[in-house]
């Protein structure tokens, strides 16, 4: 990938079910262009359970983009098949790639019962059965009455299934394992084991399943003509289904189709040890990195700032990281709920979108703002930083790392980008200089804070040093010619 490769998440949790987003992520497409945006990855746009309200990881049929008569709605949360296609045209046309969301762990909103024998395991480890085989009856019927046989005539049962969490006889919650299945073994140890996370866990050993899923995901390409994909809960599913499942879609269609999967784990050993066992076919979120700024927001000054990238997977395999701040399972409410608070969003982004590792990820929550939850949006400072990213986020990369409280690091710019260049500073605690060294070629400038928040200016001197600062809790991002910033 090209170094400024940059990415936004096009949704967040709670937006309104008005079925408007394909037509809103079509409108905005130039402006996220210009702003330097080449990657897009777009909600899941197949029907979930939930009809109009599925935020999309309730899968119920993944052949129906909004263009069946299912759950009740033609349209899903996000609008039609057509203004799906319309969208992803309109930002392939503006030089952004886009990345379809993919979920293949688990079905929702099954069509019929079925009369199975299942085990239930402990849910705080699933190694253990804590009862007897006994029948149950599960929500395993999948045969898309809506739909019919449309572009497949894959009908599923519970054969294609590992288990569920619900008996629709006892109208009881449980880890319910369907008799003679086991639990795939190179999955997460959470919980003992991790295969199973929600609805009927989908049984990726069954042959009949594979080939469906692989059929599907070509289909999907070439319906759709996405760029790549965003894998989704990759730890609930054997590790190798996916450089199986990838490689498949890369080689017929013939193109090494960017994948991102997210992982969600804070132990960076098992993040890389996940890498290793995919073949290095998928880049991964860097999960550890939005802990460490979640930490830091929220340890009232007393985060070690020189330590801020320890752990992260942008620290250590560089360029297998999708950097982002908060996301949508982020979220106030959220299941994985860790939001970052306001002022510390800055410094985050300022650290993933001026740095030269990692393809950071602007997420649309923090773009827009989450008026459920009294969000406000930060769309000014992040056009700010996306076009200091664009313009300025260029050449060789020096660390001052040095101080708890006060980091600064500089970019010192390359000949193809004109001016190109950049110093930032930003603390937890008290503001103040960090003296960073930005070349010689900018001797005897003046730079000045991008961000505004610092109005005094920064004088260069002979040697190429300036005595760079921020405020309080601030970040600054110091460049020579603002003329393309603000
Ligand atoms: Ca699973």
């Amino acid at each position: 990938m090209a170094s400024n490769d940059t990415m936004m998440q096009f949704f967040e949790w709670y937006l309104p079910s008005d079925s408007t987003l394909w037509r809103k992520v079509t409108k905005e497409a130039s402006k996220f262009s210009n702003l330097g945006i080449n990657y897009m990855w777009l909600p899941p746009a197949y029907k979930g359970a939930g009809g109009i309200n599925d935020v999309g990881y309730g899968v119920y049929d993944l052949y129906d983009l909004g263009e069946f008569d299912q759950k009740g709605t033609i349209p899903t949360k996000y609008g039609t098949k057509d203004e799906y296609l319309e969208a992803i045209k309109e930002l392939k046309n503006n030089n952004i790639k886009v990345l379809a969301d993919i979920v293949l762990n688990h079905k929702l909103g099954g069509d019929e019962t079925e009369e199975v024998i299942a085990v239930q395991d402990d849910a705080t480890n699933r190694n253990v059965s804590i009862s007897e085989a006994k029948m149950i009856k599960a929500w395993t019927k999948f045969t898309f009455p809506g739909r019919g046989n449309t572009y497949s005539d894959f009908k599923w049962d519970w054969t294609h299934f590992h288990g569920v969490d619900w008996d629709e006889t006892s109208g009881c919650v449980s880890i319910y394992k369907f008799y003679g299945k086991k639990w795939d073994k190179d999955v997460d140890d959470e919980n003992g084991n991790y295969d199973y996370l929600m609805g009927a866990d989908i049984d990726l050993n069954n042959i009949d399943v594979i080939k469906e899923l692989k059929a599907w995901g070509l289909w999907y390409y070439n319906f759709t003509n996405v760029d790549g994909f965003r894998l989704d809960a990759v730890k609930h599913i054997r590790a190798d289904f996916f450089p199986e499942w990838l490689g498949e879609i890369r080689n017929k269609a013939d193109k090494n189709l960017f994948a991102v999967g997210e992982y969600w784990s804070l132990n960076i050993d098992k993040i890389k040890s996940f890498i290793e066992k995919t073949e290095e076919k998928m880049c991964l979120f860097d999960v550890p990195l939005h802990y460490n700024f979640y930490n830091a927001s929220r340890s009232n000054g007393e985060f070690d700032m020189s330590r801020i990238l320890e752990g992260s997977l942008v620290n250590e395999l560089p360029e297998k990281a999708v950097t982002f701040v908060d996301n949508h399972d982020t979220e106030p409410g959220q299941a994985l709920e860790s939001w970052i608070l306001d002022w510390f969003k800055p410094l985050a982004y300022s650290l993933i979108l001026l740095r030269s590792e990692g393809i950071p990820c602007v997420f649309y929550g923090d773009y827009y703002g989450i008026p459920e939850k009294e969000v406000t949006p930060k769309n000014i400072i992040l056009d700010k930083l996306l076009k200091t990213r664009k313009y300025f986020a260029y050449g060789e990369q020096e660390d001052y790392f040095y101080d708890q409280n006060k980091i600064g690091f500089v970019r010192r710019g390359d000949y193809e980008h004109p001016d190109s260049g950049l110093a930032v500073v930003m603390t937890d605690k008290f503001g103040g200089i960090v003296r960073m060294y930005i070349g010689k070629k900018f001797a005897n400038t003046i730079f000045y804070d991008c961000l505004g928040y610092v109005e005094e200016k920064v004088y260069i001197d002979d040697e190429g040093f300036g005595d760079f600062s921020c405020l309080d809790g601030s970040v600054s991002v110091w460049i020579k010619d603002g003329k393309y910033v603000n």
